[in-house]
């Protein structure tokens, strides 16, 4: 059973074409949303937004109460680095992804420890869902807790905003991002994007 899910770190993307800001420009460093997901028996860490130990730490602690050698699983949505970043603040817990991420990952040869194919880790109560168009690897989450469904998006769609016009992120928007969005929005009653804090989905 899932007992809570907790917005670890709030995310923001590198440029905000509906705050008005150039989609060809970057004009911040972006970090990604981090979720920590509890339930009988694990604690898993979607999306690690932060290279360095300290400030992850800091981060998750502050949120949650938690410290980094109480995570046992840590999930990452995509290959991108953002994503990716704070992978090595938790060295004892199993690392896992979708498995062409994690295939893609464990060919970069960037960790000394494999990332698993999530299918075979992670626990019997989340869903992963393919959600391709950002990457075509790209893998969502998603879970039921306290009688609603919740969907860790990653950058399947980056903001509320980009997930409101069904789009995943910058660039032109193709069907298949299109379609994946959707699938999300269909299955969700909350989402969490991938540089946002977590909204309802009260729109469909
Ligand atoms: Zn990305």
């Amino acid at each position: 059973m899932i007992e809570r899910w907790d917005v670890i770190v709030i995310g923001h993307p590198s440029r905000n074409p509906y705050w008005g800001e150039d989609p060809n420009r970057r004009v911040r460093t972006p970090v990604c949303t981090c979720t920590l997901v509890t339930g009988e028996g694990f604690r898993l860490l979607v999306d690690p937004s932060f290279s360095d130990r300290e400030k992850m730490a800091h981060a998750l602690h502050r949120r949650s109460g938690r410290r980094a050698d109480e995570i046992d699983l840590v999930f990452v949505t995509h290959p991108h680095g953002d994503h990716t970043a704070g992978l090595e603040c938790f060295p004892e817990a199993t690392w896992c992804a979708g498995k062409p991420t994690a295939r893609r990952l464990n060919a970069a040869g960037r960790y000394a420890r494999p990332i698993r194919d999530a299918a075979d880790v992670l626990p019997d109560e989340f869903d992963l869902v393919p959600t391709p168009g950002h990457t075509p690897e790209h893998h969502s989450l998603r879970f039921d807790c306290e009688g609603i469904s919740v969907v860790i998006a990653g950058d399947a769609t980056i903001t509320r905003d980009f997930c409101r016009n069904e789009r995943s992120s910058f660039g032109e928007n193709t069907e298949e991002e299109r379609r994946s969005v959707r699938g999300m929005v269909e299955m969700a009653d909350a989402l969490v994007p991938g540089h946002d804090n977590w909204c309802a989905v009260n729109w469909k």
